[in-house]
């Protein structure tokens, strides 16, 4: 049986579904054939990049809220994407993010065992393993981050195990590399506010909605002195979440997955490629490095090939930026001014 006909009835409740990687997620599930119900507080996403299945206004926070919601709903399975991400607000208020990550995930996640939903694809991060020991990284790298927003991520992790042990739950641990880019068709794509990620904010700069971008650190140890990171596309992290999903159903087995590009890409790389791409001017000045981040960041993510069958398509960085500006274009000419 092909997934689009076994997907024909399940429904996926999609946590965050209104955020950047949830949204993307939601659309290709349509796209093949399940149903889905978005629950998003909008207190980051966006209602306007919900735009299919049904949409629930809500927070994990209110567990009568939850219980009625799977009371109403016969769910297959639930990939969960609402979460808080900055890193540095993470180490300013650490409760904030335990709160919102780790304790209302509980919460959702009592509300799946209460009610026999036992399938979770959750998004995690590359963030656990801290400082990397060594590159690519992969899966059994040690857990050593480095902020509270890791940390929640690790701790999630751990519960989700616990849970399988005790529960029977199946989980996909997805650990994101650097999300990037925009779906293709100009539907939906990235929109932070406040935005602190590298590809939307030069792309600002080449709007002119922002007089340069900040490099941050130019003496680390790469051959162009600016940090490496791995970029992956969003459209490529949204599939597999369903290869997951697919996985999980099909193989009755949990695991976790490092989801990057393979490839890693400089800061002035970055900024570089968006010149060419956009064919705009990009000023640029030199700061003081980010507390926290370390040279190079890339993933391997020859487990998720071999076991999900997933390899991303968008590993060029052209690609990536290339869809990343035409969303950025339409976002702030329509939807801003809307
Ligand atoms: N970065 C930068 N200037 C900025 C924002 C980010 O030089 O205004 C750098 C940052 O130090 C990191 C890379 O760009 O090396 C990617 O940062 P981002 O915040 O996009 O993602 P992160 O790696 O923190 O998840």
């Amino acid at each position: 049986m092909g997934m689009d006909e076994r997907a024909g009835q399940d429904l996926i409740l999609v946590t965050g579904g209104a955020g950047y990687v949830g949204s993307h997620a939601n659309k290709l599930l349509h796209r093949h054939g399940y149903d889905t119900v978005v629950l998003d507080n909008l207190a980051y996403g966006h209602k306007e990049c919900s735009k299919w299945g049904s949409f629930v206004l809500g927070d994990l926070a209110d567990r009568d809220a939850l219980l009625d919601l799977f009371e109403k709903n016969r769910f297959t399975a639930v990939m969960h994407f609402a979460a808080y991400t900055y890193v540095g607000e993470s180490t300013d208020f650490p409760e904030k993010y335990y709160q919102n990550n780790v304790a209302n995930t509980l919460n959702l996640l009592n509300a799946m065992i209460e009610h026999g939903v036992r399938r979770m694809v959750f998004s995690s991060t590359c963030a656990v393993y801290g400082n990397p020991v060594k590159i690519p990284i992969p899966e059994d790298h040690p857990l050593d981050p480095i902020s509270p927003y890791g940390r929640g991520k690790q701790m999630v992790e751990t519960i989700l195990e616990d849970l399988s042990e005790a529960h029977g739950l199946r989980y996909a641990s997805l650990r994101y590399f650097n999300a990037a880019g925009a779906d293709p068709e100009g539907e939906i794509g990235e929109w932070h506010d406040p935005e602190t990620h590298l590809i939307p904010l030069v792309l600002d700069a080449a709007l002119g909605r922002r007089e340069d971008v900040k490099i941050f650190g130019t003496d680390y140890d790469t051959p162009d002195g600016t940090c490496i990171r791995d970029y992956i596309h969003v459209t490529d992290l949204a599939a597999a979440h369903l290869a997951a999903l697919e996985y999980l159903e099909t193989k009755h087995k949990s695991g976790i997955f490092n989801l990057g590009n393979g490839n890693g890409f400089s800061v002035r790389q970055v900024i570089d490629e968006a010149r060419r791409v956009t064919g705009r001017e990009i000023r640029t000045r030199q700061v003081e490095r980010r507390p926290g981040d370390p040279d190079a960041l890339i993933g391997s993510s020859e487990k998720a090939s071999r076991t999900l069958g997933w390899t991303p398509r968008f590993t060029d960085l052209p690609e990536i930026i290339g869809t990343a500006w035409e969303w950025h274009k339409k976002l702030n000419s329509e939807i801003l001014r809307a």
